[in-house]
């Protein structure tokens, strides 16, 4: 992939990143009490099944907004000289400043590349818009929707993610065709549904006086609009990564990192 790609790529990589903070910010703004348990690690694999992960981090500046692929955060801003970041601006400003953030895009031989971010809330969880609200007014036109029932295999629960076909026409009159899904995990529990999460998250309010840090899991690609083979595709990447997010149950595995080690000064 020449210099010029990579360009291409992660400019269109961070509209949907820029997306799927959204979904995020909407789903979780509301504070309760709260405790730092989290279901899973913030931290995306280098590898997953067959597909490579690439870090894609943004200039803080929100003049300069430059987007890299390749180096770790915290790498200055070859345009600027601002430490890079995961999270682009509109995010920081969005976001608790508490919250995490990883991104990465992983590319295959012969696939178009996906993008994957996890979103870890902080002390500030909360609201209750769905993602689908978000997409909508980010100028996408959802033209499908399917909840995928992943096998995952070793007695476990089948994953659950809602997966969203859009469309979304710019100004030269071409119509970019994109999938988005996503799930949610918290301590012990995973959903696709944001009502079920928001449901937990009240009864474990209520019911057991805690409030558990949940994570938005969020997977996006090209697709081929005359094709259902990308909810294959999830289904293979999701159920590869899945094991590789998840906290081991014992508590000899240590603290769970769960702030994006961000280099800002
Ligand atoms: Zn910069």
């Amino acid at each position: 992939m020449d210099k010029s790609q990579k360009h291409l790529l992660a400019a269109r990589l961070f509209v949907v990143a820029v997306l799927a903070v959204a979904g995020w910010f909407m789903v979780n703004r509301t504070g309760v009490a709260d405790s730092d348990e989290a279901g899973i690690v913030l931290a995306l694999p280098e590898r997953v099944a067959g597909w490579t992960g690439h870090d894609l981090v943004n200039c803080p500046d929100e003049l300069c907004a430059r987007v890299c692929v390749d180096v770790p955060p915290g790498t200055p801003c070859p345009a600027c000289g601002k430490p890079l970041q995961y999270m682009n601006h509109a995010e920081k400003r969005m976001l608790p400043a508490d919250t995490g953030l990883v991104r990465k895009y992983y590319l295959r031989d012969g696939a178009a590349p996906v993008h994957a971010s996890i979103v870890l809330s902080g002390n500030d969880r909360s609201s209750i818009h769905r993602p689908q609200v978000c997409m909508t007014a980010a100028g996408y036109e959802i033209v499908n929707d399917t909840l995928l029932r992943i096998p995952l295999g070793g007695g476990r629960e089948p994953l659950d993610v809602m997966v969203l076909d859009m469309n979304r026409t710019g100004a030269d009159g071409r119509t970019e065709t994109i999938y988005y899904a996503y799930w949610f995990v918290g301590k012990g529990r995973e959903t696709a549904s944001h009502v079920q999460r928001m449901v937990w998250m009240a009864t474990d309010r209520v019911l057991r006086g805690v409030s558990h840090r949940w994570a938005y899991i969020a997977l996006s690609a090209p697709r081929d609009p005359g094709s259902d083979a990308h909810l294959q595709q999830i289904a293979n990447f999701a159920a590869a990564l899945h094991p590789l997010l998840l906290v081991p149950e014992d508590a000899e595995a240590g603290p769970t990192p769960l702030t994006e080690k961000d280099e800002t000064p």
